[in-house]
């Protein structure tokens, strides 16, 4: 029986519309066994969606409150998504949710997932339109995210395709797209680290199927890697947005088993 879980969750300390305690009791009504809460890692500039710095606190204290209002329904899980153009202590968190959300340009950082049409406009500046090599850019980083987070999740792996489920920016099948992102894969199965199969760009409507694309789940399934699903929510609406379907994409994708917390440690589910 798989559990149902969502260790990639955020709250109105950040992007999110609702608070951890709200989460919570969608999370409990909806059957939840254990949710995680990942809010944003503070960026200087960027806190209108991530926590601010104090924010961060607060969260921290949030958290551990409803955790322990809760503990008798359900498990409760203090999380970061951290962020490489963060810099946080750590400490305090269960688990840490790696991200890259940026890609250096011209002038200034470019966000990956803001909206298509300033990503278009982006990578003609500061790629000269060679938009592969924006994509590189952004491997780049993500195949160093463990050592600059120290992360136990890698987030949204090819995060590239939030835009791009019909080719909007780039072919997911070009030959140079494939290697890099498999090539940024084999480096970070050198390491003790779980990836996501995240849904959270089918419940903001961006795509009809989560990220990693196929090839790359695939792969991660030949590799035997460690593979864990979440929702990347928002609201508690979409707490568990496309779980069982994303759960068939697994199995399509020869993944035989997903990884959730139980009593803080990383557990495999065969499915
Ligand atoms: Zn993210
Ligand atoms: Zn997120």
């Amino acid at each position: 029986m798989i559990p149902k879980v969502s260790i990639h969750t955020h709250t109105s300390f950040c992007d999110g519309k609702n608070t951890a305690e709200e989460m919570v009791v969608s999370a409990i009504e909806q059957g939840f066994s254990v949710i995680g809460f990942s809010g944003h890692s503070y960026i200087p500039g960027e806190d209108y969606w991530t926590m601010t710095e104090q924010g961060m606190n607060e969260y921290i204290a949030d958290v551990k409150r409803v955790r322990e209002k809760y503990k008798d329904k359900i498990e409760i899980l203090l999380g970061l998504e951290y962020d490489v153009l963060s810099r946080c202590d750590t400490k305090e968190y269960d688990y840490i949710i790696g991200s890259v959300h940026f890609v250096k340009g011209k002038y200034g950082d470019i966000p990956v997932d803001l909206d298509v049409n300033t990503l278009k406009r982006e990578v003609a500046e500061s790629f000269g339109g060679d938009v592969y090599s924006f994509c590189e850019d952004y491997y780049r980083q993500l195949a160093g995210v463990c050592e600059r987070t120290g992360c136990d999740v890698v987030g949204h792996f090819d995060l590239l395709m939030k835009f791009n489920e019909h080719g909007e920016l780039f072919d997911e099948n070009n030959e140079r797209y494939r290697r890099m992102a498999l090539d940024c894969l084999d480096k970070l199965m050198k390491k003790d680290v779980i990836f996501e199969i995240n849904t959270g760009a089918i419940s903001r409507g961006y795509r009809t199927k989560p990220y990693p694309s196929k090839f790359i789940l695939e792969k991660m399934a030949a590799l035997g890697a460690k593979i864990t699903l979440t929702t990347d929510c928002h609201s508690t609406s979409v707490l568990a947005c496309y779980y069982d379907e994303a759960i068939e994409y697994a199995k399509e994708c020869g993944v035989r088993e997903l990884w959730f917390p139980k009593n803080k440690k990383f557990v495999p589910y065969s499915i």
